[in-house]
């Protein structure tokens, strides 16, 4: 099959080799994927999902037997009091400027201890001029960068709280910057922390990109909340749109109020017939983020024999499923990119192009066949055009799928002649 898709003899073995070296790192990502099947059954079971779940509400959604069985099944997961998991929150952004709003008043401050947001935040929180961000409402906003070795620096923390410091927003993956992606236990260690100067602090984890990655979440290390998006991790590739929060009862409540009106909270919020997509997507979310660790560890494996610089190298514990290969040339990236595209289930006939996407200072370049627009569960790849010619990419709902999309852009930067085999 792989020589009639595309293939050659030397790229196959290749990938062989990679695959070999990589048994021992892939059992001990199945063996987790295993541990937290078990968590989201076990969780489904205790809380009696049943086909009643599945039915479809519409208007107010009052009393949608779905919706509040599947928010307390992401509680238990989470190890949280409760949870917000709903068609209504748009994408993983929303989620965020919603558990940020909420939890804010006028005069308080939000301060991120990890350096810089994500970029998406940074209108919502008003770093970036933007209508209705938070600083328009008074909110300030402070960050302490990381040390040089990216570790927190503890001491500028603590010179950075002070009495109007009200929420710590901490994001736990890479997302597009260098640094390193933090593991449940070192975002615990950095709340202890705060909470040490700060009791009444709220720490609220971005936990994008990080769900099932590890057997335990930021939540189990004293988050008051995490925040994420269904389609990506916990969607399994099923959901079709959707977040979640999980946290504290008071700051669930909040959120809720914040997300629908003030008054009407958790209780409204029709479901439309989308739950069963929740539901399944969430069961298989565990296997689905490991495939999608494993196609990460493969391209690491793969491009760094191939002599290209690769972050997080293959040998490197893993906290997300981001994986970023410096391919050094405008021609590298794109080849990269027609490979990856071209492995798709979706839209495979087609070839990226780079485009001036708004907000970007350089031509960006995507691919994506995804059965959900933008879903980024799904392989999918993007860079901008400028040095070092960065390829970012991430997904792979099955393994084969994830390592044929990979083998397809070392194939294709053979054809491009930027490398040699
Ligand atoms: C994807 C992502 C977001 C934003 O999610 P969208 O669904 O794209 O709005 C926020 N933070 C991190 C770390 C992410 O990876």
């Amino acid at each position: 099959m792989y020589s009639e898709m595309g293939l050659s003899e030397k790229v196959i073995a290749l990938g062989k080799e990679a695959e070999q070296e990589l048994k021992a790192r892939f059992e001990s990502i199945d063996e987790t994927a295993e541990y937290n099947a078990m968590k989201v059954l076990h969780a489904m079971q205790k809380n009696r999902v049943s086909e009643a779940c599945f039915a479809a509400t519409t208007g107010y959604g009052y009393n949608d037997l779905g919706r509040e069985t599947l928010e307390r099944v992401y509680a238990d997961v989470f190890h949280t009091e409760a949870a917000l998991v709903r068609i209504q929150i748009t994408c993983g952004t929303h989620a965020l400027a919603i558990a940020l709003s909420a939890m804010v008043r006028p005069g308080d401050e939000i301060l991120s201890p990890v350096g810089k947001v994500y970029d998406t935040l940074e209108e919502v929180i008003g770093i970036r001029d933007s209508v209705g961000s938070l600083k328009e409402w008074g909110v300030t906003y402070n960050q302490v960068e990381l040390l040089p070795d990216g570790s927190f620096d503890y001491e500028g923390i603590r010179k950075a709280i002070h009495e109007n410091t009200r929420l710590i927003e901490i994001q736990r993956s890479k997302g597009y910057l260098t640094r390193k992606t933090f593991s449940p236990q070192e975002i615990g260690e950095l709340i202890a922390f705060i909470k040490g100067i700060k009791p009444d602090v709220i720490c609220m984890v971005d936990n994008c990109y990080g769900e099932f990655v590890e057997k335990v979440e930021p939540s189990d290390f004293g988050a008051d909340m995490v925040v994420g998006s269904l389609i990506k991790n916990p969607g399994g590739g099923l959901a079709p749109i959707g977040g979640y929060i999980c946290g504290t009862k008071a700051c669930i409540e909040a959120c809720a109020y914040r997300l629908s009106a003030p008054g009407l909270g958790q209780e409204v919020g029709a479901n439309l017939g989308i739950l069963p997509s929740f539901y399944q997507g969430l069961f298989l979310s565990p296997t689905v983020t490991a495939s999608a660790v494993k196609t990460a560890i493969f391209a690491a494996r793969i491009y760094e024999k191939l002599g290209f610089r690769v972050l997080p190298d293959s040998r490197e514990p893993r906290y997300d499923v981001i994986q970023a290969v410096t391919l050094g040339s405008p021609e590298a990236l794109c080849a990269f990119c027609k490979g990856i595209q071209s492995a798709a289930p979706v839209d495979s006939f087609v070839t990226p192009e780079p485009w001036d996407m708004p907000g970007y200072d350089a031509p960006v370049i995507m691919a994506a066949g995804t059965f959900v627009s933008g879903s980024s569960i799904e392989l999918s790849a993007d860079g901008p055009l400028k040095p070092p010619y960065n390829a970012y990419f991430q997904g792979g709902l099955t393994w084969p799928h994830g390592k044929f999309g990979i083998l397809k852009s070392v194939q294709a930067l053979l054809d491009a002649g930027v490398i040699t085999l």
